[in-house]
């Protein structure tokens, strides 16, 4: 029998991955995802074995789920993304501080590294020298590799602006609380810019809890004040 209730993500399996571009060289997307709010809403109707009898039904629970307090924070964990991200090892840094989720990255004990750092676009003083001094640590770095240096070790004289790429996989609950520390004015400028992007898809593929983060979260605790969602269509990269 078709759900009378919120929907899955099965619709958005087709335009895997939705990307953002980020920064200079960087990207966020999205690869794959299980569950959406159709998962939030199997987590708590569980709780009460109770049925959806309409859409509206499951939105207006969601919107209490996330509004009350102490909040039902366990409905929102299955729900499931992997994202693939491309960002400098300073952003990539801050971001592995999160712990509930799973990294793996690009590894520079086995891998080269690409001649691709980040460049601030709003910098004019100083910006020949920074990026003179990058395309320098480049030159050494490739220098010791030609004298047999293991590239775990070469790797020391590059910088943090560096690009680097791994994939997270996180729950809802988790990813918004990524969502809730990086987009406060106090986080760095270019992590911003990666929880935007994330937003942006997250409202996407997950409409009903992203709006109900947005109104009982990110408003109220940060001033956050959401886009008009009508435009969005999924990008493929
Ligand atoms: C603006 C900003 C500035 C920052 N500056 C610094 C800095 O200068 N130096 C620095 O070291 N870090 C800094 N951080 C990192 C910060 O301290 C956190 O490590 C990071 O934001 C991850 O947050 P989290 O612990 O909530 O996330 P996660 O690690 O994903 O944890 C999620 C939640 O799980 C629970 N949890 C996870 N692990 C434990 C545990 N061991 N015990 C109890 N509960 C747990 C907590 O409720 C936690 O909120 C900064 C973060 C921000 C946003």
């Amino acid at each position: 029998m078709a759900s009378k209730g919120v929907q899955g993500v099965e619709r958005f399996r087709d335009s895997l991955p939705i990307v953002r571009r980020v920064l200079d060289k960087g990207h966020f997307q999205l690869e794959d995802l299980m569950g959406g709010d159709a998962a939030v809403i199997r987590g708590a109707r569980i709780c009460y074995q109770s049925e959806a009898t309409s859409p509206e039904a499951d939105v207006r629970l969601i919107r209490r789920l996330m509004a009350s307090e102490p909040k039902h924070n366990t409905v929102f964990e299955h729900a499931v993304f992997r994202f693939g991200i491309k960002c400098a090892l300073f952003v990539a840094r801050q971001w592995h501080r999160h712990r509930i989720g799973s990294f793996n990255e690009k590894s520079l004990r086995y891998c080269i590294a690409d001649r691709e750092y980040y460049v601030p676009a709003d910098v004019s003083a100083g910006r020949e020298e920074y990026i003179a001094h990058m395309e320098a640590s480049y030159d050494l770095y490739d220098s010791l590799l030609k004298a047999g240096w293991q590239p775990e070790r070469a790797r020391g004289v590059l910088g943090t602006a560096v690009y680097t790429e791994f994939i997270w996989t996180v729950n809802a609950w988790s990813f918004m609380n990524w969502l809730t520390k990086r987009l406060d004015k106090h986080a760095q400028w270019e992590h911003r810019q990666y929880a935007e992007a994330a937003l942006d898809i997250f409202q996407q593929v997950m409409p009903v809890t992203a709006k109900a983060f947005i109104d009982s979260v990110l408003t109220p605790v940060l001033g956050y004040q959401a886009p008009d969602r009508d435009d969005i269509a999924p990008q493929q990269g």
